[in-house]
């Protein structure tokens, strides 16, 4: 299915080495007077009929999907063992059901080096956890080996269809620095993550159903930006050598929560388009990060896709809009959460620095409390809960309000190193509150 996928990859970094060596910037991608990029208008129309975009194959992937029903899908993948693994023959500690794919065991080891610290603690036990998928990456000789492809077969096509739909959705991955987070959400030219081949995937349905239905049109818009130390960066403006970085303002609109006011949106039309502003956001993004002391594994990427299907009625000549919005989030490294409970200046840093992280873990522990599972939505009894939830305490909880507990599904990939033992079982149990949290999504009408 995705055989073009990695030549266009490919492709799309020549042409982006070279439009950064200085050449010439896409006209759209020049800052307006205000220092920004074309900001898009948000939608508030929105269409009744749902088309039939495309037909499916029939056949059944190898990774079998499961019902989200209402709760935040969880999966867990486990990465490949790194050459530094192999050559200290790290021992493997994670033991997925290749027949159900949804436990995952995590058991000690008995002589690792790596993993002494846990074991001297008497803290390694043999720990159990059931999540809606566990994809298999850490040995690559299985018949199970869970492939790039794999994973968007089971999880991104899906919610791509949500999208269509009309319903929002958000893909975030959680785990410590060096599970495979940026692995599984950008990938590798040579293995595309799950944002390329959203990107492919969403064109390709557009392709076939303008064939099927000309009297659907799709307008397609991105944004790319950081989070930093409760900083919110555009990814979609060129960082500019020599000058403080700029950063943007949160805001909250009554309709549609909260959003960055002035971010960069940008028309897009086709796969080469996106993949473009992508590879340009990443590069933003490294630039910065090697500015500021690599900051790309403190800070949380959120690429989003802003899909428009605008439908003509024939008949009455009337027009009418359906909007969706696909969030694919690669959160910043876990372990840096537990940094807070340093002291002195590295609490301070940490503090800042994980702020956004540690109040996503209270705000997922608020929302997987059975009381706020248990209000009706819309009752003063989901309100007054809902006031409880921090969400605001965190630049990142804020604009993911929607996505956590509100109109979105949601699913979380928890990644993980198959040979650390502590850093995977906080993982894991993150995970596992995770699981608990039901959002409320609604077709957008
Ligand atoms: P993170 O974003 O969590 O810091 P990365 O995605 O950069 O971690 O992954 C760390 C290393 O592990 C990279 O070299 C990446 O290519 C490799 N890796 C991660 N997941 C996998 C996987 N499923 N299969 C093969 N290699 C992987």
């Amino acid at each position: 299915m995705f055989s073009n996928l990695e030549r266009r990859f490919r492709d799309v970094i020549a042409d982006i080495n070279e439009t950064l060596i200085g050449i010439s910037l896409d006209p759209r991608l020049m800052p307006n007077s205000a220092g920004h990029l074309d900001v898009a208008q948000r939608s508030v129309r929105s269409c009744a009929s749902t088309p039939s975009l495309r037909s499916r194959d029939g056949t059944v992937p190898p990774h079998a999907r499961t019902d989200p029903g209402g709760n935040v899908r969880v999966v867990v993948r486990v990465r490949a063992f790194l050459p530094r693994e192999i050559e200290r023959d790290a021992e493997c500690l994670i033991h997925m059901d290749p027949v159900s794919q949804q436990t995952t065991l995590l058991v000690p080891t008995d002589n690792d080096p790596a993993n002494a610290r846990a074991r001297s603690r008497k803290v390694m036990e043999e720990k159990s956890f059931t999540f809606d998928n566990s994809f298999w990456s850490h040995d690559t000789e299985d018949e199970h080996y869970a492939t790039q492809e794999d994973v968007y077969d089971s999880l991104g096509e899906e919610f791509l269809d949500h999208n269509f739909e009309g319903y929002h959705t958000c893909i975030f991955a959680y785990g410590q620095t060096g599970s495979g987070k940026s692995y599984t959400m950008m990938g590798t030219p040579d293995h595309p993550g799950l944002i390329p081949r959203t990107c492919e995937d969403l064109f390709e349905r557009i392709a076939a159903a303008q064939e099927e239905t000309p009297n659907i049109s799709y307008n397609v818009r991105v944004s790319y930006f950081e989070v930093y130390n409760e900083h919110v960066r555009d990814l979609l403006v060129p960082v500019v050598p020599h000058q403080a970085p700029y950063y943007l303002k949160i805001r909250e609109s009554p309709t549609e929560g909260p959003y960055v006011k002035d971010l960069t949106e940008v028309p897009v039309r086709s796969l080469h388009e996106i993949l473009r502003y992508m590879r340009i956001g990443d590069n933003n993004r490294t630039v910065a990060s090697t500015k500021m002391n690599d900051t790309s594994s403190r800070s949380h990427a959120v690429f989003t896709i802003m899909l428009k299907q605008i439908h003509h009625d024939l008949e009455t000549d009337e027009t009418t809009e359906r909007s969706s919005r696909i969030r694919l989030v690669d959160l910043a490294g876990s372990e840096r959460a537990k940094s807070t409970e340093a002291t002195g200046a590295r609490l301070r840093e940490g503090s800042n620095i994980n702020k956004s992280l540690t109040t996503l873990g209270r705000v997922i522990a608020a929302l997987a409390d059975p009381k706020q599972q248990r209000a009706r939505p819309g009752s003063s009894a989901a309100r007054k809960d809902t006031s409880v939830v921090p969400y605001r305490d965190s630049i990142l909880t804020w604009l993911l309000k929607d996505s956590l507990g509100g109109n979105s599904k949601t699913a979380m990939i928890a990644c993980i190193a198959p040979s650390d033992y502590e850093e995977t079982l906080s993982t894991l149990r993150y995970a596992d509150q995770a699981k608990r949290i039901r959002t409320r999504a609604v077709v957008n009408q």
